[in-house]
């Protein structure tokens, strides 16, 4: 582990760090993919000084797959090392058929946490989140099953993802009044979708929980992976969560102009989508994919010039608007 590579920042008021630049599994860890070349990434990903691995039960294909191949290597690569990474994972999505396999109730996320903790094979998560919020399961009953999982040893720490601004501030009171505070909100972030700005960064704030963004990069569209049209090994050609569709020439121009600006700081557009994503302190961690090794030591470079100056971020506000 090199924990000089990056910044270590602290999430919300907890007492708990993060690296600045975070390694999410969603993709590339599922079966059909060479083990050695997930190994690679995760022990690119220890060089980088990357602690925190964010996981979910669903993450593969098939389900729970990325959490096997995670635990696999773990267990051989990270051997000794537990007291020096975070890993997360998530409950709420579709597991498995029937009233029990989906949702926000306790007899739901129970069994897929225990089941995550199997694959993953580890006593503990550190970060267990609801992967969304459920309209239909109390918001009571889903803050007194993250209150049990810290009581019972499973998590240390508990978060929410994709929840609304006002029913994370809901749920974050719950949380407080049990003695398990909120640790951290996990929303969309990026130059191409600034929601969170508008409202849930300022409950962030007021409660003390932190905010790991996930895909910085717009799932890809944030870098140079398409400038020349949609590569064969991309995510946009698989065309599973992100669509050639989505490449629109809005998009291609907006990240040309972007390229402009990353090239006067010296940097990519990938590496000024991510130290742009960084700029406000309220965000934690931005948690970046990669589908090789590569990527990741390009994208953690990022960290080596963070600060944006006024004029640096009206050009990328004007270019957002053309
Ligand atoms: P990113 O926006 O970082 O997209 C990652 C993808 O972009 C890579 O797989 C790669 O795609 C491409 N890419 C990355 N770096 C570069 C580079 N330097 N040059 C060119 N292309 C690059 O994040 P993700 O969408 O992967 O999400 C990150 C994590 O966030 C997930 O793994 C997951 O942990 C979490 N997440 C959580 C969600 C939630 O609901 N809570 C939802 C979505 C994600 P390619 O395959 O084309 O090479």
């Amino acid at each position: 582990m090199n924990y000089e590579r990056q910044p270590y920042r602290r999430c919300g008021r907890s007492g708990l760090l993060l690296p600045a630049v975070s390694l999410g599994l969603w993709h590339n860890f599922g079966e059909g993919k060479a083990l050695d070349g997930r190994r690679a990434i995760l022990r690119k990903a220890l060089d980088l000084g990357i602690t925190h691995f964010d996981l979910a039960d669903r993450y593969g294909p098939p389900l729970g797959s990325a959490e096997e191949t995670f635990g696999a290597i773990a267990a051989k690569d990270l051997r000794g090392l537990r007291e020096e990474y975070v890993v997360a994972t998530k409950g709420a999505n579709p597991m498995w058929d029937g009233p029990y396999g989906s949702g926000n109730s306790r007899k739901h996320l129970l069994a897929t946490l225990d089941r995550s903790l199997a694959r993953l094979g580890l006593a503990h998560v550190d970060i267990f989140y609801l992967h969304r919020d459920d309209a239909d399961t109390p918001l009571e009953e889903q803050a007194a099953a993250l209150d049990h999982f810290v009581r019972s040893g499973r998590a240390l720490y508990v978060g929410v993802s994709n929840f609304s601004p006002a029913r994370t501030a809901e749920i974050a009171a719950m949380l407080r009044s049990l003695g398990t505070p909120l640790l951290v909100h996990q929303p969309a972030y990026s130059l191409l979708r600034r929601t969170i700005e508008d409202e849930l960064l300022g409950v962030l704030e007021s409660v003390g929980a932190g905010c790991v963004v996930y895909s910085p990069l717009a799932q890809g569209l944030l870098t140079d992976r398409y400038l020349d049209g949609i590569p064969a090994d991309s995510r946009a050609a698989e065309g599973r969560f992100l669509t050639a569709d989505q490449v629109t020439p809005e998009v291609l121009a907006f990240v040309r102009a972007l390229a402009g600006l990353a090239a006067t700081r010296g940097q990519t557009v990938a590496q000024l989508a991510l130290a742009w994503a960084l700029r406000d302190p309220r965000v934690t961690s931005v948690l970046v994919g990669a589908s090789g090794p590569e990527q990741l030591e390009a994208n953690v470079a990022a960290v080596d010039r963070l600060g944006l100056t006024t004029e640096e971020l009206a050009a990328i506000d004007l270019a957002a608007k053309e």
